[in-house]
């Protein structure tokens, strides 16, 4: 089978690009491993999944139609909602008929005679297609840890992001929970609710801002439905892609401190993740965010009546947005219940899994069932988990052995006609991601545009230009709070992965402007080739 374009993935990324690629009247297949839509909403079905990007701010704004009809229930949407809203967007735009469900993308081979990526499949098959897109995702490689003994467990394990459609009865069950990060928070309220017991093993403590959720009444539906055009310019001039007006702050250091301590109170109320905006210098002046990373910790401490519990959530040793910032529901009340044991295993590693549980350095826990809150293999897990060749046979895996980068994220060198959605030099998860996906789509589609009208079979990204990208982005990196400590942002969760920020943290608007300068400059730093092959599809 041939295509013109063939696509890995049919979450958020992968659906628009369907769309837009059949736009330009090109033949498309777009492989999704899972049997539905949705991606990440379609895999983390955990108990408590839901966005932390504003309903409002995290949909699609391509088409008006959509943007008018959908209504949101939520202020923070839960996983169920965001997983109607994709399928309701494929139906609507009638996609799944070229989307091949159940179906994982093995390997890739570009042909350098042909001109044409060859694919692999795990049903068998082998397509080509001129361009390659990957909408395969930044965080859909699930990272469970080796951890000793794992596979004598008696009970059940599962990781968060492969929790069964129908759920997990949990009546009358001793579950233990690894991982506190953003999946931990939101799954262990609704883990406590339905135990018997839950133990969580807190490795890190960290940053939570309340979600502050609220149901959406009528009268802010139609103010959404009003205002959409508006908060779209918003989030085109905004650094994040949010459609919020950008509020004029001063410097936490300009202020006294009950002028501070009013408005870190008003941030708190408003909630979700926002809160370091109370002031313009929190992500940049380390005494701005040691006061306000002061405030969340006595915040945590006066949720939670043990005070050695209180101590093990509170005391935390890193920035206040070094990882990303969490936002929750009821998190730290949940210490409160008498069925919740936090277990905090930076003091006491966990040594092993025994048939019957989990042991740590300081004592036995027994279980029926380990929660793996582990999280991803981020930005680059899912791609090289395929085995992707360029030019002459070379992996994409050793290319970027020593760390992932690509021109603009979009375009790596010497893997011809290659693009990727959100890769690694694109602002990817630092930005209301589904936003950052649109703008990307757009621009390979535009370019696809482009090379056809200019009679073009190949691009590629100029070397030289990809290494200066890189370093602009590992350079911005370099003088921000972000990153500032270990986490899978900097890819220190998997075990010999290059550390690092992998993402641009200049900016998506300052971003979009360079993409779209750089289209507008005749594709600076790409390298085009004239149709040469009798091998379009
Ligand atoms: P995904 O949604 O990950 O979709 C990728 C798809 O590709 C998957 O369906 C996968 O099965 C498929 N795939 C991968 N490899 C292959 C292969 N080899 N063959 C075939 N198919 C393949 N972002 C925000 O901006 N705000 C949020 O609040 C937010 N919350 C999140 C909550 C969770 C629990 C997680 C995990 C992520 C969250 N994110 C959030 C990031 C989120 O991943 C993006 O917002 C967005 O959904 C990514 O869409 P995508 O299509 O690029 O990737
Ligand atoms: P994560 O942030 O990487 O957290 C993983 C957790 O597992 C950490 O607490 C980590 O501890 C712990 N862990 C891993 N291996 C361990 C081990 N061997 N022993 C003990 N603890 C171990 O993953 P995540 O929570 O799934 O979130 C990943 C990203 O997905 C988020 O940052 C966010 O971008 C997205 N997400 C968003 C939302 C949302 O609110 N919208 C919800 C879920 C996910 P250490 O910290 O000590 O390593």
């Amino acid at each position: 089978m041939e295509f013109d374009v063939v696509i890995i993935g049919a979450g958020a990324a992968g659906l628009y690009a369907l769309y837009r690629v059949r736009g330009l009247g090109l033949s498309a297949k777009v492989f999704e491993k899972g049997d539905g839509v949705g991606g990440t909403w379609y895999w983390n079905r955990y108990p408590g999944a839901r966005c932390d990007v504003e309903s409002w701010d995290y949909c699609y704004t391509f088409s008006e139609e959509l943007e008018l009809e959908w209504e949101w229930t939520e202020r923070f949407p839960t996983q169920p909602e965001l997983e109607r809203y994709f399928n309701h967007v494929a139906d609507r735009f009638d996609l799944r008929r070229d989307i091949e469900f159940d179906t994982r993308v093995d390997r890739a081979r570009f042909d350098d005679d042909q001109n044409r990526w060859l694919i692999s499949t795990s049903n068998g098959q082998t397509v080509s297609a001129r361009f390659l897109i990957s909408a395969a995702g930044c965080l859909s490689e699930v990272n469970t840890p080796r951890i000793e003994g794992a596979e004598n467990f008696e009970g059940r394990q599962i990781h968060t992001a492969r929790w069964p459609q129908g759920g997990i009865d949990l009546t009358g069950l001793q579950v233990g929970v690894i991982g506190t990060g953003s999946t931990g928070v939101q799954a262990i309220p609704q883990l406590a609710k339905q135990a018997e017991h839950l133990f969580v093993f807190q490795r890190t403590p960290q940053f939570g801002i309340p979600a502050q959720n609220r149901p959406l009444d009528d009268e802010t539906l139609e103010e959404l439905k009003h205002n959409y055009r508006e908060r779209w310019e918003f989030k085109r001039a905004s650094s994040t892609g949010m459609g919020r007006h950008p509020a004029e702050v001063p410097a936490a250091l300009e202020v006294d401190e009950a002028t501070r301590t009013q408005a870190f109170e008003a941030s708190w109320a408003r909630g979700g993740p926002g809160f370091a905006r109370a002031f313009s210098d929190v992500m940049t002046n380390a005494q701005s965010n040691q006061i306000a990373s002061q405030f969340v910790m006595d915040k945590i401490r006066g949720k939670v009546t043990d005070p050695a519990v209180a101590d093990s959530l509170a005391a935390i040793d890193h920035p206040l947005g070094a990882r990303r910032v969490i936002v929750e529901i009821d998190y730290f009340e949940t210490y409160n219940r008498p069925n919740v044991t936090l277990v905090d295993v930076a003091a006491d590693p966990i040594t092993e899994i025994t048939p019957q549980g989990l042991r740590t350095t300081a004592g036995s826990y027994d279980l029926d069932m380990i929660v793996y809150a582990t999280g991803f293999d981020g930005m680059t897990g899912a791609l090289l988990a395929m085995d992707i060749q360029g030019v002459g046979g070379l992996p994409l895996r050793d290319k970027w052995a020593d760390g992932a980068g690509a021109y603009l994220g979009l375009v790596t060198s010497e893997f011809p006609n290659f693009f990727m959605i959100t890769g690694p030099g694109s602002p990817a998860v630092y930005s209301n991601v589904i936003f950052s996906i649109e703008q990307h789509v757009d621009w390979i589609t535009d370019c696809l545009a482009h090379m056809a009208d200019h009679d073009l079979d190949r691009i590629d990204a100029d070397p030289d230009a990809e290494a200066e990208w890189t370093r602009q982005v590992h350079e911005i990196a370099a003088q921000s709070i972000i990153g500032k400590t270990d986490s899978w942002w900097t890819g220190s969760n998997i075990e010999g992965k290059r550390q690092g920020i992998t993402f641009y943290l200049g900016g998506t608007n300052t971003y979009r402007e360079i993409c779209d300068e750089i289209a507008a400059n005749g594709y600076e730093g790409f390298v085009f080739s004239e149709s040469t092959s009798p091998a379009r599809a």
